[in-house]
């Protein structure tokens, strides 16, 4: 397990995906923000966008709206809330429904980008998601006929196989020894990142990824891919939704 910190916090959510509460002290709160000595908040990153919650005080309530990731982690609190006064313990709570939709849209990409990869050699140019639903551009000049359809049971066939969803955190040299990690990963993770976390879709998707997922492809729930998109020359936008 590695401690991964940004600035003064310990992030909690990168070695434990699945906690939802959890005791902290503020270091600072003002206008600009409340920075905790813990936070599960997950900050944004990869294309998965911040949790909401709350830090519960002394019978009183704040709640967050955002995450900024600067110097140090910072937590956007909702216009016109009360502000815990640093050096005070404070409970915070990632709102569940949220971030659990985020982790399976999340996995549901890493899923889609591996059987797209698998089964049409295609690499991934760029994603976005919001709970429950999500795009992801590939590099593929003809799209066959029945595409959609097949990638469509193809991902639901990986989500009844229940595959392993693990992460782990390797050394810079090491994580790029794994190929996958460097069609996708190389020049997305800055020099300067020594720990690379990787999120391994056991047997058949393996990213360089700072995000949360899911234990498994089944928790993923039913894949439909909505849309292939045609945004011209090779650049095909596929649109999914996750199941409720
Ligand atoms: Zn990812």
């Amino acid at each position: 397990m590695s401690a991964e910190t940004l600035g003064r916090t310990t992030r909690l959510e990168l070695d434990d995906q699945a906690l939802r509460e959890w005791e902290a002290v503020v270091l600072d709160a003002g206008p600009d923000g409340i920075v905790l000595d813990r936070s599960a908040f997950y900050p944004g990153g990869g294309g998965q966008p911040p949790d909401h919650g709350v830090l519960l005080w002394q019978g009183v309530q704040t709640r967050i709206a955002g995450v900024r990731k600067g110097d140090d982690l910072v937590l956007i609190p909702a216009e016109g809330d009360p502000l815990p006064p640093a050096g005070i313990v404070v409970r915070g709570a990632v709102e569940n429904e949220r971030r659990t939709a985020l982790m399976r849209t999340h996995s549901g990409l890493h899923l889609l980008c591996g059987v797209v990869f698998r089964d049409y050699g295609c690499l991934v140019t760029g994603g976005n998601m919001e709970p429950l639903s999500a795009r992801m551009d590939f590099d593929l000049r003809e799209v066959p006929p029945g595409f959609k359809q097949a990638v469509e049971d193809a991902c639901n066939a990986e989500v009844d196989a229940d595959r392993r969803i693990d992460t782990r955190t390797l050394p810079r040299a090491e994580a790029f020894e794994i190929p996958d990690i460097i069609r996708t990963a190389t020049n997305l993770v800055p020099p300067e990142v020594q720990d690379v976390r990787i999120v391994d879709i056991v047997g058949l998707d393996t990213q360089a990824d700072g995000g949360t997922h899911v234990g498994s492809t089944k928790q993923i729930g039913r894949i439909t891919v909505a849309k292939v998109e045609n945004k011209g020359r090779g650049f095909r936008r596929l649109r999914i939704k996750i199941a409720e």
